[in-house]
């Protein structure tokens, strides 16, 4: 069994199974992706698989459509097979105040370029058969709104970060993570470049400021793990 990695990836959902495919992905070679149970086989699978994309921020937003188009083209991407449909969706509300939200989320969606409109309760039902348009103050139909098959999708990357040369390790749980100061690397505060232990790159400074004169988050989260040696214990896989 494997005993040292250059990434320990906990938890094979999308997230975690999405994280271990793009390490992969950027060449490196000794990826672990550790999951108590059967690879991609909790929350994930059992998701409703649908993309929605009018949030209720303008971040959220940009988000959602980066994942959408992730999921468009994670087939070329990975190799993997996904299902997936551009169906659109309606949002429908029966009070006045919920009508002021969709009012609200109309204006954030077209703001965002979403293909976003408000249709009459007649046109509704054209669309959904089932929608029973008694009572219905206003509706959204929102174009960009997808749904995928939510079983295909973190087997998917799994697989895919396998084929780039990840370890699966199913049925194998992480009872404790250990972090050590890793002797080779100075503290957070240190200004000069180190060898990164799991890469060998060079990391940056992290105390130099970015062009908006903001500390740098992200190198702060590289140096976390530079300077630091992470153990994860497993317990034996069943
Ligand atoms: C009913 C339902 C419907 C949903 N519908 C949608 C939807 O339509 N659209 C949408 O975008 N989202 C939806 N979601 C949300 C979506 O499913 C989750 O946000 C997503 O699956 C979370 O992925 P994850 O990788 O974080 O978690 P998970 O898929 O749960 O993966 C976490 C993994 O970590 C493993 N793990 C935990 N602890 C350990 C440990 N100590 N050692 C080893 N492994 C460990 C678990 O076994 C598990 O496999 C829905 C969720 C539910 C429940």
């Amino acid at each position: 069994m494997l005993d040292s990695a250059d990434v320990v990836v906990i938890g094979s959902g999308g997230l975690g199974a999405a994280t271990a495919f793009n390490l992969a992905e950027c060449g490196l070679r000794r990826v672990a992706l550790v999951d108590q149970h059967d690879i991609g086989s909790q929350t994930s699978p059992r998701a409703a698989g649908m993309v929605s994309c009018l949030r209720k921020s303008g971040f959220m937003i940009e988000i959602i459509k980066l994942a959408a188009k992730k999921i468009a083209r994670l087939t070329e991407e990975t190799g993997q097979p996904l299902d997936w449909v551009r169906s659109g969706s309606l949002k429908v509300a029966r009070r006045a105040e919920d009508a002021r939200v969709l009012t609200d989320d109309l204006r954030r969606g077209v703001e965002h370029g979403l293909d976003v409109e408000r249709i009459s309760p007649e046109e509704a039902r054209r669309l959904n058969p089932f929608l029973m348009v008694q009572g219905v103050e206003a509706v959204l139909r929102i174009g960009d709104d997808m749904y995928f098959d939510p079983a295909q999708v973190a087997v998917g990357f799994a697989r895919a970060a396998e084929d780039r040369g990840a370890t699966l390790l199913p049925n194998t749980r992480v009872t404790r993570v250990l972090i050590e100061k890793s002797p080779g690397c100075r503290g957070r505060n240190g200004t000069r470049d180190n060898q990164h232990p799991a890469g060998g790159r060079r990391r940056r400074s992290v105390d130099s400021p970015s062009s908006s004169g903001q500390r740098n988050r992200g190198a702060a989260c590289a140096d976390d793990a530079a300077t630091h040696r992470h153990r994860a214990d497993l317990a034996s896989p069943r």
